[in-house]
């Protein structure tokens, strides 16, 4: 069977003011981004829902790439809205207004035909539909997913439930540091381990990523002159790791590691513009070359 990615989670219009500029109900959503950065490295099936506000203009970004978008159901009402403001300290947001609108009759349906995909990503929704979609797949090899403080404070014992089927955790410091009640990131990494997802990548923003899988592993974030909007960049690491997981068909400590590269040399991209302007016009070639300046950039001799 050859390597195919499920991806559930929020496709969205998101208003997005930064020091830089604003853009206005441009497409966002935490699935949109997470599939266009998969679909570099293997076929992807979307699962959302999107309301009738959501055109052929939108629904273009996903065409003539190896997205299938018959899981993406179309609702009568308005799409999703996420609207966020960032300060000069990127790494800071405040999330401005949550228009849940079509999402919050969200019930996800998976297909016949991507009920056997290698990989499934879990974005960030409640945790009770995360597990909804287990229950609905056959067997996937790699189970990776995603969760925020939100579901952390109000939905912790199902959260649990869910992690208990997960092999790959991806999350934030902070939410980290939330979920396993311990301050230092060595003691969390041990205590969410033990809850399920035997690898755990947790994202520093522009301080990059730790990995911790017994053994653990840290990548910066690659140097931009220009940081535009980080929004959308965890999902987008997650798209580039998962990605490549997927395409390599491994779990060892070489192909993850090289998954984390992918992941931050994807989502290092993303942050260069507004919504998913810059992933959109990405080539493989520019990917490939980026990530040997990864190599360089982290290489050093031995004493
Ligand atoms: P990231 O910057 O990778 O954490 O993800 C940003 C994306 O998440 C934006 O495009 C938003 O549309 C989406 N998003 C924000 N809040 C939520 C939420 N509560 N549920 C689902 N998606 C969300």
């Amino acid at each position: 069977m050859s390597s195919s990615i499920l991806v559930v989670g929020s496709v969205a219009f998101d208003t997005v003011e930064t020091p830089f500029g604003r853009a206005e109900k441009v497409l966002g959503g935490s699935a949109s981004f997470f599939a266009v950065a998969a679909s570099f490295f293997v076929p992807v099936s979307l699962v959302g829902i999107v309301g009738r506000d959501f055109g052929e203009k939108e629904l273009a970004a996903f065409r003539n790439r190896p997205i299938d978008l018959d899981g993406l159901e179309r609702s009568d009402g308005e799409t999703f809205h996420w609207q966020g403001k960032y300060s000069y300290d990127l790494n800071a947001r405040e999330t401005v207004c949550t228009d849940l609108n079509v999402f919050e009759s969200f019930k996800p349906r998976i297909p016949e035909k991507y009920r056997r995909s290698s990989h499934v990503f879990l974005g960030n929704i409640d945790p009770v539909l995360q597990r909804d979609v287990l229950d609905q797949v056959h067997a996937p090899e790699i189970v990776a997913c995603d969760t925020m403080n939100f579901w952390i404070t109000g939905k912790l014992d199902e959260l649990r439930k869910t992690l208990a089927r997960v092999q790959v955790l991806l999350i934030n410091d902070a939410e980290a540091r939330q979920l396993s009640g311990e301050w230092n990131l060595v003691k969390a990494a041990r205590a969410i381990r033990a809850m399920g997802p035997k690898v755990l990548v947790v994202k520093k923003g522009e301080h990059g990523v730790v990995m911790f899988t017994g053994d653990s592993f840290a990548a910066p974030a690659y140097p931009l002159e220009e940081v535009f909007d980080p929004t959308g960049a965890g999902d987008t690491f997650a798209g580039g790791f998962l990605g490549y997981l997927a395409a390599a068909r491994g779990l060892d400590e070489t192909v993850l590691r090289r998954a984390v590269i992918m992941g931050s040399t994807l989502a290092s991209f993303c942050v260069e513009a507004f919504s998913l302007d810059r992933i959109l016009r990405l080539t493989r070639t520019e990917i490939d070359a980026r990530y040997r300046l990864f190599k360089s950039l982290t290489d050093f001799e031995a004493l």
